[in-house]
């Protein structure tokens, strides 16, 4: 047994077998097998979990089938705005950005945010100049499109222009990478990044970069990164609810986990999923979705990857 493991997500939603098909549910399970792997060996050669969650987030945020970095969704100006999040349970510490246009690796300036300035957020443009200042890889705004999410924005757009109240399928509309690790020192971590909705505003931010919403660590409990309907995650402070439920009602992972998805957020009519590690590296997968993209490494050294509910 060793004393480190690490979970990664690439988003939940409405994920069906049959729309997926074949060749891009190998592409899927592929992917996360990569970016779980990227993560463990720095865990297994004595890395930090700060540094395995960003590994683990660097490679779904290049990958363009996730929503984030490249691959992020367009937002109703037909542009991407990507939010980012990573937090370290051992000293509280977390960086953040929203609002990104520019920056190749939203994960990448949300650590330096944390790293070095006195601050925990920045936003837009703002923090764009902050990355490109820090010496971080800036791309022009077209290294962020990608074809299919062209498509789901302009079919988006046309149900928008026509009235129409249904909202494009949640494998469409959204999604997010995320990543929690336990290190071989004891210390937990979280990172998260997204490009939101489809066809979100302008200037909207989701529950990713908000510090326990869609992302937390506290050694003392666990380290959480969620994906779904951004704002029931911030509304319920989803992340650090699990928190609070380990410490105050000495819940275990599991059931804090469960008892905030299935129970919260269904009941407030949010969806989504979230990832969770504790102390122990436990590990806790909970979503109210059809599907959710995910991975783990436990213990005992012992992968998984999954996509669908059953
Ligand atoms: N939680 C993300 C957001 O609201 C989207 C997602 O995870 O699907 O920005």
């Amino acid at each position: 047994m060793t004393h480190f493991a690490i979970a990664i997500h690439g988003g939940a939603g409405t994920i069906s077998r049959v729309a997926l098909g074949p060749k891009q549910e190998a592409d899927y399970l592929s992917a996360l097998e990569r970016a779980a792997y990227a993560g463990h060996h720095l865990l297994a050669s004595g890395g930090s979990s700060l540094d395995a969650v960003t590994a683990a987030v660097l490679v779904l945020e290049d990958d363009p089938l996730f929503n984030a970095g490249h691959g992020a969704v367009f937002n109703a100006s037909g542009e991407h705005e990507l939010d980012a999040a990573i937090m370290d349970g051992n000293t509280l510490q977390a960086g953040c950005v929203a609002g990104l246009r520019r920056a190749r690796n939203p994960v990448l300036v949300a650590r330096a945010v944390m790293e070095k300035t006195p601050h925990v957020l920045l936003v837009a443009q703002a923090a764009d100049a902050f990355a490109e200042a820090q010496g971080l890889n800036i791309v022009a705004p077209e290294y962020f499109h990608t074809e299919n999410r062209r498509q789901a924005f302009t079919r988006m757009r046309e149900r928008f222009n026509f009235g129409e109240a249904t909202p494009l399928d949640d494998a469409d509309r959204h999604g997010t990478v995320g990543a929690v690790a336990l290190d071989a020192a004891g210390n937990l971590a979280a990172a998260t990044s997204t490009g939101g909705y489809t066809h979100k505003m302008a200037g909207r931010v989701g529950d990713s970069p908000i510090i326990g919403a869609g992302t937390y660590a506290d050694n003392a409990t666990c380290a959480v990164s969620c994906t779904g309907d951004g704002e029931y995650f911030i509304r319920l402070a989803v992340a650090h609810e699990i928190a609070s439920r380990m410490r105050y009602l000495k819940e275990s992972l599991d059931d804090a986990a469960r008892q905030v998805v299935r129970e919260q957020l269904s009941r407030l009519g949010g969806s989504g999923g979230l990832l969770a590690i504790d102390g122990q590296g436990r590990i806790a997968m909970s979503f109210n979705t059809s599907g959710m993209y995910r991975a783990a490494i436990d213990v005992h050294g012992k992968f998984r990857v999954g996509i669908y509910a059953d």
